[in-house]
């Protein structure tokens, strides 16, 4: 449908040209006192708002900025997390060499060092492997039935003073060399190894029977001093 140009009445013409403004009209309102009131309303909350907006946009860049710090520690914080776990790793696979005994391949026990050549075992570990030693010394020996299997310092003096050893022969479970002396403990292995345990946690079972454990000599029954 074709749509003509809007033409201005005769009658509006007249009103818009007329001196006589009818009442209601802007004009009247903008010049009136509640005109003005409303004026300085919209000015008044114009300016509020605009303090808002501007109070918001610093906000906003405050947030922005906070956000940035807080993603930047955590990128530092799982940075030094990674790092410690590395250096946990490196850690344990270091100490895991230094302090494994080479008889039972775990964290050493209350370490004891052999003066001889140096490798050291655990103390319950070394007791066993020392009790093997001598009873297959006395094994192919003709002594009395309760010394077959010699277990203690009365047992032992009783083979050597009756002359059916010399001395107990014992050796490095790695090495194979000669043991002749007490077994020493290991004072900075067992700081270590207990300073590794708060670190990892402890082995499951950390018990070994030890009878000998308040005892003045503790290798009494496998190494051999002559009694007063
Ligand atoms: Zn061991
Ligand atoms: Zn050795």
């Amino acid at each position: 449908m074709r749509v003509s140009p809007k033409r201005s009445s005769p009658r509006s013409s007249l009103r818009r040209a007329s001196p006589r403004s009818s009442p209601g009209s802007s004009a009247a309102e903008a010049s009136s006192p509640v005109g003005d009131v409303f004026v300085q309303q919209v000015t008044r909350i114009t300016a509020l708002l605009e303090d808002d907006m501007k109070q918001s946009r610093l906000e906003t860049i405050k947030m922005k900025a906070a956000v940035r710090r807080a993603q930047k520690a955590q990128a530092e914080a799982e940075a030094a997390k990674a790092h410690l776990r590395e250096s946990l790793e490196q850690f344990n696979a270091v100490k895991s060499e230094i302090t494994k005994c080479g008889v039972c391949m775990d964290t050493m026990n209350r370490p004891f060092v052999l003066v001889e050549c140096g490798h050291s075992y655990c103390y319950g570990c070394l007791r066993l492997h020392f009790h093997t030693c001598l009873r297959n010394q006395v094994k192919w020996r003709d002594v009395p039935e309760h010394l077959r299997e010699p277990s203690t310092a009365d047992q032992l003096h009783e083979l050597i003073e009756n002359e059916h050893i010399y001395s107990p022969l014992y050796y490095c479970p790695s090495c194979k060399g000669t043991v002749r002396c007490r077994p020493i403990e290991v004072y900075i292995f067992k700081e270590l190894i207990e300073a590794v345990h708060s670190v990892a946690g402890p082995p499951d079972d950390l018990t070994v029977e030890d009878p000998h454990i308040n005892d003045s000599d503790i290798w009494a029954d496998m190494f051999y001093t002559k009694r007063a």
